[in-house]
């Protein structure tokens, strides 16, 4: 072949390559940390210097989250789903769960009986859940309640390319909601309206259900509250109480 063969650099991953340098990036942010934290215990430190260095201890550690979610969403590692029980998934997160809440916020868990086990990635789908249950904390600031809902459902129209009949997992909050175009933007990746924020959580969780094949859907209402509902893959045919096989007489 006259054309020889293609340069090796066309074929680099910028997936990977973006991973590596936020890797380098998160590892330089280490000693970094460590200086600030070594300046902070001198004894002849002014106040205001003293100021400064708890400013860019704080800055140091908001960049190392950010390195963190970005390594999860450039880099997500491949989805290994397995029939599992959502009993069994929201009974070992709840502890979880309910440890980075505030008392002011009411956890409740709404699972429908005789549910097939949905096909999916418990440590994936824990993951989403934990972003999830964060955003729909900053948006009660002042308590509210929080659902966690799994039963069977049809996926939206919007979501046409989805089975008919899907695990629906939802999460509901009766905080500060989203006007329309936040809710629009919501799930970009890098939008945020927090001073704090990354912009990354939905994005991730999005990424990570269809990783499974599902979808994610949002409803919200401004000053009312939020569900979002992650859409999963059900094991219809190892359903031995019968609600999956409701779909083939349907
Ligand atoms: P972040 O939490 O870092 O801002 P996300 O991607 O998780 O990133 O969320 C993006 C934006 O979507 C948030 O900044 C917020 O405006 C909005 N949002 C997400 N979840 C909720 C919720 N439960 N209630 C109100 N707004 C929400």
């Amino acid at each position: 072949d006259s054309r020889g063969s293609e340069a090796p650099y066309m074929q680099i991953d910028p997936r990977l390559l973006l991973s590596s340098i936020i890797h380098d990036f998160n590892n330089l942010l280490t000693p970094i940390v460590n200086i600030l934290e070594e300046l902070q215990l001198r004894r002849d430190s002014t106040r205001r210097e003293l100021g400064k260095i708890d400013a860019a201890i704080y800055c140091a550690f908001r960049a190392k989250i950010l390195a963190r979610q970005l390594i999860d969403f450039a880099n997500p590692r491949p989805a290994m789903p397995e029939p599992t029980d959502m009993h069994q998934l929201l009974a070992d997160l709840e502890l979880v769960l309910a440890s980075v809440l505030l008392p002011n916020i009411r956890l409740t868990l709404e699972i429908a009986d005789r549910l097939p086990p949905a096909i999916i990635d418990q440590q994936l789908v824990e993951r989403a859940l934990l972003n999830l249950v964060l955003n729909a904390r900053d948006a009660m600031p002042a308590g509210g309640d929080l659902i966690i809902a799994a039963d069977l459902a049809f996926p939206p129209s919007s979501q046409k390319t989805l089975p008919k009949r899907m695990i629906r997992l939802s999460v509901s909050d009766n905080g500060v909601g989203m006007d329309d175009w936040t809710l629009k933007m919501a799930g970009q990746p890098n939008f945020s309206t927090k001073t704090n924020g990354t912009g990354l959580g939905l994005a991730t969780v999005r990424q990570i259900v269809e990783s499974l094949g599902g979808g994610l859907s949002m409803t919200s209402k401004h000053r009312h509250g939020t569900t979002i509902d992650l859409w999963l893959p059900a094991t219809w045919a190892s359903s031995s109480k019968g609600a999956g096989n409701r779909r083939e007489g349907e």
